[in-house]
């Protein structure tokens, strides 16, 4: 499989390249050259295939024949491993449990920090491995986090002997469980720089240090952020193998996601155009409802980071969706010029009045809202109703999936965190605790490790120059 810019500026390069490099050097997003759409009998197996399999499966039509270390045996070997009861809490990796009115929670959170991005970053992590073991080189993995992409990335890459991950966050403004959930990894190839500021400050520092060429190839910088086309390939698999064993025979879902940055549901729009038996996918957004509008009148509008709510479903808090531009990309027929037009500049544009508009009704995506009281009520009904106790974000979820759940057609909503990391919101709805898993218990009694910094480019460049392998003459693994 051959994989290309959005933007059209970037020669054709291969899957082990995508998940090295993340974004293209034109600025564009890493696409597939086309979607591989699985037939009957391959969906028949699909549904009846325990989830490292699927994943396997589906991973292997988006690797393609030929590349250097990622043979089918050993995908399927590090799915098996990315998924087994020693990281991920249940024993089928993927839940599905009914609630109440056709609505059913799909568990994704069982994996090693409570949230569903280890459902990606777990599986990313192992085919890196593959791919710079197979070369012999080493990468510096720099990325910014509001909380739950930091863990998840840090706790699939601890202990890596090919990766050394440097990880910015806000100073104060992950809740107390993310922050220890990050701080107290030992292994020293795990570097947190909590950085003076907000999350959009630390993006903004990613942005810049990686703009520094010279500096970006010296340490070899890639990134395993959202925009990664490994996570969207690996989070593809969960939507094929919840809607294949939850719609009834030649039956079709819906799914609610909770959506930040769009990646979930993109992968939700790309497991249904794989063949998939999805109806609609429906865009749950907090107070910061970029994509909602986006949705509803073709206006997609980047906030400015002042205008983003700090809210109680933190990991939706986000001024721009980065990969919106993937799915304008498809919507347009693989438009480069008119995508790079609409994304260069990066404050928004106006679909409506382009083509590409009139594909949107074809894409089955409709969205909503929901608010603080929005999600705390739904906290305390589907806990009174049926006894499941669920996170903010997955609230938000539940909150918009209600409002388009159609006869016949199963909704299913993505539970994308534990409740134990926002237990601040639990108490305020319930009025008591969440639980917390045992094998974290006690983790906010451990030592710390982590490094402040000042919000200056400086600050990261001389915090990867003194930690990095690089310093010590490296480039290729030992
Ligand atoms: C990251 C995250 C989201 C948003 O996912 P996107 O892929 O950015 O849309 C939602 N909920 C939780 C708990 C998250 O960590």
């Amino acid at each position: 499989m051959r994989y290309l810019s959005t933007r059209g500026g970037m020669a054709p390069i291969d899957f082990a390249d995508a998940l090295v490099e993340g974004l293209a050097p034109d600025g564009g997003l890493v696409v597939p050259e086309e979607i591989p759409v699985f037939t009957g009998d391959e969906l028949a197996g699909i549904a009846g295939a325990a989830y490292p399999e699927v994943a396997a499966v589906v991973l292997n039509r988006f690797v393609g024949h030929g590349v250097v270390g990622l043979d089918p045996a050993a995908i399927a070997e590090v799915a098996g491993a990315a998924y087994g009861p020693d990281r991920f809490d249940h024993a089928d990796v993927v839940s599905l449990r009914p609630l109440d009115d056709g609505l059913v929670l799909c568990g994704l959170s069982h994996g090693p920090t409570l949230a569903f991005k280890d459902m990606a970053m777990q599986l990313v992590a192992g085919l890196l491995e593959l791919v710079l073991g197979a070369r012999g080189e080493r990468m510096t993995v720099l990325g910014a986090t509001s909380g739950d992409t930091g863990s998840s990335a840090e706790h699939a890459l601890a202990g890596s002997a090919a990766v050394e991950v440097f990880m910015l966050s806000p100073l104060g403004r992950v809740t107390p469980f993310q922050a220890a959930q990050m701080f107290t990894i030992t292994e020293p190839n795990i570097h947190n720089l909590v950085v003076r500021g907000v999350f959009d400050q630390c993006q903004d520092l990613v942005k810049q240090v990686t703009g520094d060429t010279a500096f970006k190839a010296r340490h070899r910088i890639g990134a395993v952020n959202s925009i990664n086309w490994g996570r969207v390939a690996a989070q593809a698999a969960y939507y094929l193998y919840a809607s294949l064993r939850v719609a009834s025979p030649g039956g079709v879902v819906s799914f609610a996601v909770p959506t930040g940055n769009f990646g979930n549901v993109y992968a939700g729009y790309i497991a249904r155009r794989m063949g998939a038996p999805i109806h609609r996918l429906v865009v749950a957004c907090n107070e910061n409802d970029v994509l909602d509008e986006f949705l509803s009148t073709g206006r997609y509008r980047v906030r400015h980071p002042e205008e983003v709510v700090t809210t109680s479903s933190p990991s939706m808090d986000i001024a721009k969706a980065s990969n919106l531009e993937r799915f304008v990309y498809d919507l347009t027929g693989g438009d480069t010029g008119l995508v790079t037009d609409l994304f260069t500049g990066g404050s928004g544009f106006d679909l409506s009045s382009q083509s590409g508009w009139d594909a949107m009704a074809g894409a089955r995506m409709v969205s909503g809202s929901s608010r603080h009281a929005d999600r705390l009520a739904t906290i305390r009904t589907v806990w009174q109703r049926c006894g499941v106790m669920v996170d903010p974000h997955t609230a938000d979820g539940i909150t918009v999936g209600r409002r388009f759940v159609e006869n016949g057609v199963p909704m299913i909503c993505l539970e994308t965190a534990q409740p134990a990391k926002f237990a601040a919101t639990i108490v305020e709805a319930l009025g008591e605790a969440p639980p917390v898993p045992a094998r974290w218990a006690g983790l906010l009694g451990l030592p710390q490790r982590y490094e402040v910094i000042d919000p200056t480019p400086q600050a990261v460049r001389d915090a990867i120059s003194e930690a990095s392998w690089t310093r010590s003459g490296g480039g290729r693994a030992g």
